[in-house]
């Protein structure tokens, strides 16, 4: 499962560094899961084609920053 966006590929390769999972969504692309999984942890929706994917790929990586259940933090 390859996004067709690089900026928005390399902010998914960055979130499974930091050990987020990647789960098909029904409808975005995908949605990452942080460490802690479905029960009380982070995630987000990747879109197919935002408007802005960059400012989509800036905001994956925010979300995998803030993450407080990430063993690097
Ligand atoms: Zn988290």
């Amino acid at each position: 499962m390859k996004h067709a966006n690089k900026h928005i590929r390399d902010a998914i390769e960055y979130a499974q560094e930091k050990g987020w999972t990647l789960r098909p969504g029904h409808h975005a692309f995908c949605i990452l899961y942080c460490p802690a999984g479905m029960r009380g942890g982070c995630q987000k929706s990747v879109w197919s084609t935002p408007r802005n994917p960059e400012a989509h790929a800036r905001d994956i990586r925010r979300e995998v920053d803030k993450c407080p259940h990430c063993d690097q933090n």
